[in-house]
């Protein structure tokens, strides 16, 4: 930690910090390249978007498909830096430790020297190059972070969503319960969980931007519903974090161009809400899970919200199935009521 980094309120330091102190970057960067090809989008003077993936459906090869392809590559995946001098927080990982090692490289070129990582929540194609920082700071929200320590075997096996192993898994070492602000320079970064999407969610706000990095919280073309029986919830925390000030969101998995121009507005953040109240609302449909991505968003893409995304078509069909499995046969909530 530099001098220059300040850390407020909500903090607790995990056992797994000591775990880590042992590996390297050299030792975790055992493949050095990434598995797409790694676009640089600078935002602002001190923050930028590294993207990767969204290739044409044309150009995807039939065959069985691998958890970073499905939950990342095939969708598009962006992580961020938000970097003065030469301190960067770099939220997220990417799905390997090639691709995390490219970024840090790109940012050691430009000066940087002190790094911490932030994860956004617990799913492996936020965490996979997580190693790449072994050597540094690792903040999650405390649910990420005991998530993770839970799920470590499994991760580092290849058994949690089938492989490739994420070995070794850096596990975040400085679990977060509060808002919590980071100084990298003269610039505010605020760490907030926000339990949308799921539980463990950690999203970061840099409130002299305005801006969100949203993690996985909001995504274009929809989000991809993990935890339906919490969508209600989800539905009343959107609308809190909607009042929180910013007017420019930069998801994970977006639209390239969309994210390279400075980001969405708040109209990702309706659509978002409204497609997971109609994603409830409708789970009791007899025609259900035929009802297709365009019925859902098909306004929000007139009105320049979203965009469709053939990638997009599977998620949606996986949101139907899920929804319809949790919902079945539960009474289904008055969403006007929420808040
Ligand atoms: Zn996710």
């Amino acid at each position: 930690m530099t001098a220059r980094t300040i850390l407020s309120f909500g903090l607790s330091f995990g056992a797994a910090a000591s775990a880590f102190a042992a590996l390297t970057p050299a030792q975790a960067a055992e493949d050095p390249a990434p598995v797409m090809p790694i676009r640089v989008m600078p935002i602002n003077d001190h923050l930028t978007a590294f993207y990767q993936g969204r290739p044409e459906e044309r150009s995807v090869k039939h065959g069985p498909k691998r958890w970073p392809d499905l939950g990342a590559i095939f969708v598009g995946v962006a992580t961020y830096a938000i970097h003065q001098g030469d301190t960067a927080v770099v939220y997220d990982s990417f799905t390997d430790t090639g691709s995390a090692q490219w970024v840090r490289d790109h940012l050691a070129k430009a000066g940087v020297r002190h790094f911490m990582l932030v994860n956004s929540h617990w799913h492996l194609d936020h965490i996979g190059g997580n190693a790449v920082y072994a050597d540094t700071p690792r903040f999650a929200s405390e649910a990420t972070r005991t998530k993770l320590v839970a799920k470590q075997a499994a991760i580092e096996a290849g058994a949690e969503e089938g492989p490739p192993a994420i070995m070794p898994l850096a596990v975040p070492d400085i679990g977060v319960t509060a808002d919590t602000t980071i100084m990298v320079g003269t610039v505010r970064v605020v760490l907030r969980p926000a339990q949308i999407h799921s539980a463990d969610g950690l999203v970061i706000e840099l409130p002299g931007d305005k801006i969100l990095l949203a993690g996985d919280t909001l995504e274009d073309t929809a989000t991809f519903v993990a935890e339906p029986q919490s969508i209600p919830q989800q539905y009343g925390n959107l609308s809190a974090m909607r009042q929180w000030g910013f007017t420019k969101i930069l998801p994970n998995h977006g639209n390239p161009e969309v994210i390279a121009k400075g980001g969405y507005g708040l109209g990702l953040l309706d659509t978002t809400r409204a497609y997971i109240r109609r994603l409830v609302e409708h789970a009791h449909d007899a025609d259900f899970q035929k009802q297709s991505l365009v019925s859902f968003v098909g306004d929000a893409v007139k009105a320049g919200d979203v965009s469709l995304w053939w990638a997009y078509n599977e998620a949606h069909a996986n949101n139907l199935a899920v929804v319809a499995k949790a919902w079945k046969g539960q009474p289904i909530p008055g969403f006007d009521k929420l808040p």
